[in-house]
């Protein structure tokens, strides 16, 4: 292992990001978008300590002069859960953050797809269901076939056209007896997002507030352009209807098979300046700021110190994702 003070000095910009800070939580197989509040106070100190955490609205300055920010992280959240409000915001004390919310969630109660496919694949009742766009059944009983079915059943859904998805998630909540969904929503709290005084609540304590389209689900090929369009510009106007100027962009899910060639020229035509997926790499690393690289902290990641000078060996595959999506 190189030490972390000489790693320092070969360090290049890069921007991190989270989801949710829970005090604690019930069930790991649902609750997969948050960190114990414990692990996430350990990790800001190491980003205090060991980084200089700026503001997005400097990216263009740390971009034009990056040897002089070698340092220099960007600390981003995801999705727009409560708790980034009643718990994140308050042990961040002021640390830059941005925060990208999906509009089409925010006070309205609809909650993540996939935490609600992860809902139906752990706490349908036990049976045989045949669910629509999904090949063959899926039987829920014991433990075993439960994580065997949301194994091999989430990636499908993940890649399906969107108003099929969504009728395969509306099919996975209508499995649900009378109550019993909204009896679980309540018990898993973690995963309510803000409504829109919680969000101008965070842009009032220094959080800037970008987009991460309208409804969380990822703009891959087989979405058409007017869809594509809707997740852009549509959540672009609504947060600037609802709390001001929004220039930043994260793709939901963000990683290769999640974006397609017209989603980032969607994402450009929107006049957004800047757009992050969950690519690895270092922000220089590639040159279209519209698919820029993100790393996401782990549950417990503390080696941030020494594991973030390295991001930069994404690079090379980054860049060969730009290229693709060039054409
Ligand atoms: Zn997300």
């Amino acid at each position: 292992m190189i030490p972390p003070s000489l790693l320092r000095h070969t360090g290049q910009p890069a921007a991190l990001f989270f989801h949710g800070v829970e005090p604690g939580t019930l069930d790991s197989r649902v609750q997969t978008n948050h960190h114990q509040l414990a692990a996430f106070e350990a990790i800001l100190q190491v980003l205090r300590r060991e980084f200089d955490v700026r503001p997005l609205s400097d990216i263009d300055r740390v971009l034009k002069q990056p040897r002089a920010h070698p340092r220099t992280v960007f600390l981003m959240s995801d999705d727009g859960y409560a708790n980034t409000l009643s718990v994140a915001a308050d042990v961040l004390d002021g640390l830059p953050c941005t925060l990208f919310v999906s509009t089409a969630h925010i006070g309205t109660g609809r909650p993540n797809p996939i935490f609600l496919a992860r809902l139906f694949y752990f706490h349908a009742p036990n049976g045989v269901y045949i669910l629509p766009h999904v090949p063959g059944r899926v039987v829920l009983a014991d433990e075993d076939s439960r994580i065997a079915a949301a194994a091999t059943g989430i990636d499908p859904l993940r890649y399906l056209p969107a108003a099929q998805a969504e009728e395969t998630i509306a099919a996975m909540a209508a499995s649900f007896p009378a109550g019993r969904l909204q009896a679980l929503l309540a018990r898993f709290s973690s995963d309510r997002f803000l409504d829109w005084d919680g969000v101008r609540d965070l842009k009032a304590r220094g959080v800037e507030i970008g987009a991460h389209g309208d409804t969380h689900w990822p703009m891959h090929a087989a979405q058409d352009p007017g869809w594509l369009a809707r997740q852009a510009a549509g959540a672009k106007a609504r947060i600037e209807a609802e709390v001001g100027c929004c220039r930043f962009f994260a793709y939901p899910f963000g990683n290769t098979r999640d974006i397609g060639p017209l989603a980032w020229r969607a994402v450009r035509d929107a006049g957004f300046t800047h757009a992050f997926t969950t690519i690895s790499g270092s922000l220089t690393g590639a040159p279209n700021p519209w698919l820029l690289p993100r790393y996401g902290i782990g549950p417990a990641d503390t080696r941030l110190a020494s594991l973030v000078p390295l991001l930069f060996a994404g690079n090379r595959r980054l860049r060969q994702f730009q290229a693709r999506l060039a054409n």
